[in-house]
């Protein structure tokens, strides 16, 4: 069940060149949610912007009933979040939209994620680490100042292989050329995943070549966050046939099977 509720701004910090680390009580939203759902936040206090925006529940702490976001500012609307203050309320709509499939223990997992696309894949690690399951963590980024999470993926005990697009941390090139080259020596049954669409398009090859199951978080521009407006709408195969169905990111994902996606036709 979702539920809108005003949840107090307990820290806010600037954590890398345009991203913020945001944690908020709201214990009631946490009591439903599973890694992979969303809130939909009211930045501001005003009607300006009228429009929620999603954020990806990042980190939880079900002892405090706190959760965490993590966001990149890049329009108007994150801008203005970055305002919000400790001890102020954040209205918030949640927890929203459809998670991930928890793997089962002896599943050999691996997480793949592409800059501000590790924010949702955090709270699945810290699941797995609760349900003692291992996995190997893929982490991309252009440069080594956008490689997030770091230390939170190490404290939940996993090593995560680092990867940049100048080279200046880790392998240097692609995430999902790293990860090629691993998936030849190891087998793997399931991989996660959240980044850019290039990102996640190009390892949707790499694991249907390798015929290995996998999940991927995937954002659109979204209105309502509740499946009435209908904007956020993404291409899924359609079943036995050719061509594609829309579905919205808001009710029917954010994750979705990689095989489901239409990755040929967006
Ligand atoms: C289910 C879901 C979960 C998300 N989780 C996170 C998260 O954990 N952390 C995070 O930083 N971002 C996340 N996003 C993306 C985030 O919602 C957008 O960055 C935000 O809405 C942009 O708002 P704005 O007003 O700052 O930018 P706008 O002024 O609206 O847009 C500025 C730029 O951002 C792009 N943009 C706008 N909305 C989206 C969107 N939904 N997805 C991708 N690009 C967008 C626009 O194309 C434009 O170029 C998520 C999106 C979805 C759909």
């Amino acid at each position: 069940m979702s539920l809108i509720i005003d949840a107090e701004v307990i820290e806010h910090e600037q954590v890398g060149p345009d991203f913020y680390r945001l944690k908020l009580l709201a214990p009631e939203i946490l009591k439903n949610a599973v890694p992979g759902q969303f809130v939909h936040v009211r930045v501001s206090q005003s009607l300006e912007p009228l429009l929620r925006r999603p954020i990806s529940i990042h980190n939880v702490n079900r002892e405090k009933g706190q959760l965490m976001l993590l966001y990149q500012v890049v329009g108007r609307g994150t801008a203005v979040l970055t305002r919000a203050k400790p001890g102020q309320s954040l209205n918030l709509l949640g927890p929203l939209g459809r998670g991930f499939t928890l793997p089962a223990e002896s599943q050999k997992v691996v997480v793949v994620a592409g800059g501000i696309g590790v924010a949702p894949l955090i709270y699945l690690l810290q699941e797995l680490a609760l349900n003692s399951i291992s996995a190997a963590v893929y982490l991309g980024a252009r440069s080594k100042e956008y490689l997030l999470a770091v230390k939170e993926i190490s404290s939940l005990g996993f090593t995560p292989f680092l990867a940049t697009d100048d080279g200046s941390e880790g392998y240097h090139g692609p995430v999902t050329s790293m990860l090629e080259k691993d998936l030849a020596k190891q087998p793997v049954d399931i991989v996660y995943s959240c980044g850019p669409f290039p990102m996640l398009k190009s390892l949707a090859k790499i694991l249907m070549n390798y015929n290995i199951p996998f999940e991927v978080s995937l954002e659109e521009r979204m209105g309502c966050g509740v499946g009435a407006c209908l904007s956020c709408a993404c291409k899924i195969k359609s079943a036995g046939e050719a061509g594609y169905v829309y579905r919205h990111v808001c009710v029917d994902g954010p994750v979705f099977s990689g095989q489901e996606v239409a990755w040929d036709e967006a």
